[in-house]
């Protein structure tokens, strides 16, 4: 029997959260009143939201039965029992430790291994990992391929690496890099997936000149799926033995469970060297807790402990790729300019080639959400000049080099319809985008300054 066309979502729903539904008069209201700043809107008044897919996951049945088989004693919980084999059956590491949020282990591991002056290599790195080095006084950079970074570019493997970048900046600190990082996926850089045979390539480099590798695996299982679907030699494997292997080349690992553990909270850092965990150890204690729970629940480590499986199962990723290439090959058809290939978790959209008529320090992107906003319902977020805020040294405001406009999606929330939907709202912004105006910013905070900042509408 032929394999069916229709990829259907592997799950059925058996609980519900309803939606408010709003008419276009109320949301003008609501974003004039969180002064058109999409972060300042109630999540109530927003009908799909796609501001990111981090702790905004469903869990299943069995996560929700997990919950109830919390031990929440206070040290070698049965719990942590569960957690620490799970993480090892994946990682394979010897030592392994909770936290309630990635960033908690990068904020740690920075602390115990990396110095003022260091410099630490990845492909990219993921804001809060970039912001942990260099709070630290280090530097934090971008060895990712130049073609990884061209919006149009259909290549399978945009997160890979480059080497000859890696290189140099090995050969240019030699002695300041405490540990080299590889982000599956490439969140940064748009979710795009990095292949096993750049893994390999960037651990034999950085072995040869005695640096660990430590993987931000926070998208880990959606970065297997595209390596099983992309390289040739994976097809036959399984995801969870795609991911030992990928892991097998790590000396360290570090976790966001929010993303891939389909866990509303969590996080982990996992290595072999002793030294490293010991000292580790020692902060986590300081910070976040006894090492056996690290700032989570009993209950969170068993939803984690479960999430991580799920998050490994050949169906679900199947599914979850299926909704991205779904929507980029809708609108593809419309003729919307967005990042091609799609990512793992997101699509995004190019807000520049949209809106070519709003200048960029007159916020494209901002434009854009709000127009999906007003049109639809649907909440998304700005990734260009707004978020990056750079100002030049006499404190004028500099373009960033890409507008765009991520569309999120949390796991296993969102069915065909509200993609369906998603689309006509795009398909009508976009038959309407010359009336699109561009914003002027009238209050803004000294950093981050796109989760407070205030809007107006340019005429
Ligand atoms: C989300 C994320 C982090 C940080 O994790 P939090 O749980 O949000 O603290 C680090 N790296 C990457 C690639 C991420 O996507």
């Amino acid at each position: 029997m032929a394999e069916k066309r229709t990829i259907i979502e592997p799950f059925r729903i058996k609980m519900t959260e309803s939606i408010k539904m709003t008419t276009e008069a109320e949301r003008e209201k609501i974003l004039k009143d969180a002064h058109y700043n999409l972060f300042l809107v109630p999540a109530e008044d927003c009908c799909i939201d796609l501001l990111t897919d981090s702790g905004t996951g469903a869990m299943s049945d069995k996560q929700w039965a997990a919950l109830m088989l919390g031990d929440e004693s206070y040290a070698y919980s049965k719990s942590w029992f569960k957690f620490e084999s799970v993480v090892r059956e994946i990682t394979g590491m010897k030592h392994i430790f909770p936290t309630h949020q990635g960033r908690a282990a990068e904020s740690i591991l920075v602390q115990v291994a990396v110095k003022q002056g260091d410099v630490i290599p990845n492909n990219c790195h993921f804001d809060t990992t970039r912001a942990n080095i260099e709070f630290a006084g280090a530097k934090a950079i971008d060895c990712v391929a130049d073609e990884g970074l061209n919006p149009g570019n259909m290549l399978p493997f945009k997160g890979d690496v480059d080497i000859d970048k890696l290189k140099k900046c090995i050969g240019k600190n030699s002695n300041k890099i405490p540990f080299g990082m590889i982000t599956v996926t490439n969140n940064t850089g748009g979710g795009q997936p990095v292949s096993m045979k750049n893994i390999k390539a960037v651990k034999t480099l950085l072995q040869k000149n005695d640096i660990p590798l430590i993987i931000d695996a926070c998208r880990f299982a959606e970065n297997v799926y595209f390596i099983h679907e992309r390289e040739d030699e994976y097809k036959n494997k399984s995801i969870i033995e795609i991911a030992q292997e990928m892991f097998s080349y790590a000396d360290g690992v570090i976790m966001s469970c929010k993303k891939d553990g389909i866990a509303n909270i969590g996080g982990f850092f996992a290595c072999n060297n002793n030294k490293l965990a010991e000292n580790f150890k020692n902060i986590l204690i300081l910070r976040e807790g006894f090492p056996t729970y690290g700032g989570l629940a009993g209950r969170d480590l068993e939803a984690i402990s479960v999430g991580l499986k799920e998050a490994l199962e050949y169906d679900y990723q199947r599914y979850r790729h299926a909704t991205m290439e779904y929507l980029g090959s809708r609108l593809e058809k419309i003729g919307i300019p967005f990042v091609k290939p799609v990512g793992g978790h997101a699509v995004f959209l190019d807000a520049k080639a949209f809106l070519p008529h709003i200048e960029p320090l007159t916020y494209p992107g901002i434009g854009l959400i709000n127009a999906l906003y007003i049109n639809g319902s649907i909440r998304s977020v700005e990734i260009g000049t707004v978020m990056f805020g750079r100002f030049n040294e006499y404190g004028n405001e500099q373009p960033a080099p890409v507008e765009l406009v991520r569309l999120a999606f949390p796991r296993r929330v969102y069915t065909q319809s509200h993609f369906d939907y998603l689309i006509e709202v795009i398909e009508e912004v976009w038959r309407m985008k010359e009336k699109i105006t561009g914003y002027k910013i009238i209050k803004q905070p000294k950093f981050l300054r796109h989760f407070s900042c205030h809007f107006e509408p340019l005429k």
